[in-house]
Order: structure tokens, then C-alpha cells, then sequence
């Protein structure tokens, strides 16, 4: 009998890789800027009274590199998720750094004045846009542009508030919060979030601007800060038939822009229920410090230390990508100004850490049971009905 081509996928080690991306100084910090030199790409310098340091980073954009130029780093792990490799990026950092640039960019959508109606002029008009598109549009981009017959793309997009889940392609204004669930097909998940089937570009990227949108408008109705959120915007990769050797291939993109990772400033004098709020928030930032330095120990030493994944939402959910099977990219993003250089520098310890994390990595395969067909066939109506609304 032959045998399938997933079954022969071995195990790889492959290290977190980490890239440190120092962003442009804004006008309003003319005068308060702090060097923050590169060098070879490979190394950050700073060389400030108090910190001085020189750390090598897998890659390391200063303010001139362009979104495309760091795409080119992350273009290969999106084509390895067509291969059947969970996939995860991320963006790190404390408020104002960079995140939402980086991974879903600034402005591109009114820079580029197109038209949601007019699917072709905004293809073209992606492919020459060089600036302003972020992690996500491109990695959108690529997947449909490599895609081949044979796979379906499950879509979805949420939001960590408070330690609360929310749907963001749900159009209510006051969501209801969601739980996560194990199984062994499926992993780890979170129930009852829409999966929209997706088969091209142009239908993923207004996805990707409705969630954009319902995050803006929950940001005014239920007074919930964007900064102080994590979201992820998902896409699940099946392939639509077992190969010959009854073997179905499945893997994840995680797109993770996380919330702000400076501490709150505890002079400030707020409510009960604004503290526990804020406490919540910071304590998933904390855990997910926690776990990248466990994780990094683990490494390093026989005896191995817990993993407290089950402390936070963000790290549950994350939990492949930070210890498990999965090829993950972080993007640890700082600001070039002298009043943030603490926290640069404890974004920076936060990066050294991660880059020691080692994963064994596989492409994912399942073999396609009876039962796991007779699944396949019922998701394959929900697809079909869905591509026809
Ligand atoms: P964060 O999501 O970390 O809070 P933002 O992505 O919103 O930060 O960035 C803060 C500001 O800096 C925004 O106005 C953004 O457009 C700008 N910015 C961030 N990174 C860059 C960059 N590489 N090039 C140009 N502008 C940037
Ligand atoms: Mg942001």
C-alpha cells in the first residue's frame, strides 16, 4: 500500500525565532529620542546611562524597514502551514510600540482608497503597497495566492478582555464571553466561535475589517481599552479529501496582537472594579512571562519546571504555539524614546527568554477514520451553504 507523504513527515527542533522591531520616533517625542542602534540586523545596542546592553536577536528592523522588507521573514512559515505546520506570530510590547502596526498595519485600507466592491483593483493594489499593510493582510495574501484546489479556510477572530473570550465577527454590541474546551481532534478551542469558510482573498480581508470595526465599537460600548486586549485572528487550513494514505492534513495560523505589556501605574486613583479589572489583565501578561521563562528553564535543565498555561486565557490558548507543535515567530516591538527605556528593556528580557524556547515540530496529519470522514462530508454541506450566502 503506498503510503501517505504526512505520515513521512519527521520531527524537526526549531527555536522561537525572535525579531526586535524599533519603531520610527513620532513628532511628539522629538527631543526625548533614545539610540537605539542595530547592528548587522542581528543585534540591538543601547548604550543609555542606566541600560546598556548589546543582545543578537534572530532579526532586527530599525524604523527604516518597510513591512514588505519584514514580511520576507515570515513568508516562509505561512507557506510551511499549507504543508500542514501550525503556525503562530505574534507582537509584543508595551503600548504605542508598534503591535497593531506591525500586524495588521496603519492606514492601508484609506491609502489605498479602494473600493470594497472592486475585488481586483484591491489585489493589485495590495501587491504594490509596500508600506502600510501589516503581518496579517500579507499573510492573507500569501496564503490565497499559494492555495491550491483541494483545501477550505475557516476564518475567526477574538478578543481577551478581562480575561473574558468575545467573538469579534459577532456584530453584537455586548457580546456574550466564551469558554474554552479541549478534544483530541480538535485541541484546544473556544466553543461556539464563528468559523467563517473562506475561499479567497478579498472575503478573509473584510473579515479581517468587521472585527477590526466591532473591536472599535466595543471600545466605546463597553468602555473596553484596545490596548489593554489581546486579539487573535485565526485561520484553520483543511484539506477538502484524505490522500492515499487516508491521511487529512490540518494546521493553524495564529495572528496574536497582544495587549500593552507595561505595568499600570499604581499612583493612579480608580475604582475597586477598574483595579481588579486592570489586575486581570496584567496578571495574563504576567503568566505569559511566566511561561516563556519556565518554558526557556526547561531548556536548559533536567529537572523541569510546570508550565502554568492554565493560569491565563491568552497562554491556554497559545499553549501549542509557546510549548508545543507549532513554528512560532515573535515580534518584540519597542519605542526609540528615553521615558519608556525601562520597559524597552523588560520587553527586551522578555525576548532574550523567549529566543532559548525550543519546540519539536511536525506537520499534522489525522487519519481519516470512518468517523472523521463522516465529519469531514458534514463540514463540507456547512462550507458549501456558506459560500452560498
Ligand atoms: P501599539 O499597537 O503597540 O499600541 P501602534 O501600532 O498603534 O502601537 O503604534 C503607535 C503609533 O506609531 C501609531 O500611530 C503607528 O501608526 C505608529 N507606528 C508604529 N510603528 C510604526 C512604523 N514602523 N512606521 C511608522 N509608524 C509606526
Ligand atoms: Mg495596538
Amino acid at each position: 500500500m503506498q503510503q501517505s507523504k504526512l505520515n513521512k513527515s519527521s520531527l524537526q527542533q526549531q527555536s522561537i525565532k525572535v525579531y526586535v522591531r524599533v519603531r520610527p520616533l513620532l513628532k511628539k517625542e522629538l527631543g526625548q529620542e533614545c539610540i537605539i542602534k542595530t547592528d548587522q540586523q542581528k543585534y540591538v545596542v543601547i548604550e543609555q546611562s542606566t541600560h546598556i546592553l548589546k543582545q543578537e536577536y534572530d532579526q532586527v528592523f530599525d524604523e527604516k524597514v518597510s513591512q514588505a522588507e519584514i514580511f520576507k521573514y515570515i513568508s516562509p512559515t505561512i507557506n510551511k502551514a499549507l504543508q500542514g505546520y501550525n503556525t503562530t506570530i505574534m507582537a509584543y510590547g508595551q503600548t504605542g510600540s508598534g503591535k497593531t502596526h506591525t500586524m495588521f498595519g496603519s492606514d492601508w485600507e484609506y491609502s489605498l482608497n479602494i473600493s470594497l466592491g472592486h475585488q481586483s483593483t484591491f489585489i493589485d493594489d495590495l501587491q504594490i503597497d509596500q508600506n502600510h499593510a501589516g503581518m496579517i493582510p500579507r499573510t492573507i495574501y500569501t496564503l490565497f495566492n499559494n492555495l491550491q484546489q483541494g483545501y477550505y479556510v475557516y476564518c475567526s477572530f477574538l478578543q481577551i478582555y478581562n480575561e473574558k473570550i468575545y467573538d469579534l465577527l459577532q456584530d453584537h454590541k455586548v457580546p456574550q464571553a466564551l469558554q474554552i474546551h479541549e478534544s483530541k481532534t480538535e485541541g484546544i478551542y473556544v466553543e461556539q466561535l464563528t468559523e467563517y469558510a473562506v475561499n479567497n482573498l478579498y472575503d478573509c480581508l473584510t473579515l479581517m475589517k468587521r472585527g477590526e470595526k466591532n473591536r472599535m465599537i466595543r471600545q466605546t460600548t463597553m468602555n473596553l481599552k484596545s490596548s489593554r486586549s489581546h486579539t487573535i485572528f485565526q485561520l484553520l487550513i483543511e484539506t477538502s479529501k484524505a490522500d492515499q494514505g487516508g491521511q487529512l492534513l490540518r494546521s493553524k495560523i495564529n495572528l496574536c496582537d497582544l495587549a500593552g505589556s507595561e505595568k499600570i501605574n499604581k499612583q493612579e486613583s480608580m475604582s475597586n472594579a477598574h483595579l481588579n479589572e486592570l489586575k486581570s489583565i496584567n496578571q495574563s501578561l504576567t503568566t505569559l512571562g511566566k511561561v516563556i521563562q519556565n518554558l526557556s528553564q526547561n531548556n536548559k535543565n533536567i529537572n523541569k519546571l510546570p508550565i502554568p498555561y492554565r493560569e491565563s486565557k491568552i497562554t491556554r490558548l497559545l499553549q501549542d504555539s509557546l510549548g508545543g507543535n507549532t513554528l512560532t515567530n515573535i515580534f518584540v516591538n519597542v519605542a526609540p524614546n528615553i521615558y519608556n527605556i525601562d520597559e524597552t528593556a523588560n520587553s527586551l528580557k522578555f525576548a532574550q527568554r523567549a529566543r532559548n524556547i525550543t519546540q519539536i515540530v511536525q506537520a499534522n496529519s489525522i487519519n481519516a477514520t470512518d468517523q472523521e470522514l463522516v465529519n469531514k462530508l458534514l463540514k463540507e454541506i456547512d462550507y458549501l451553504k456558506q459560500l452560498l450566502n
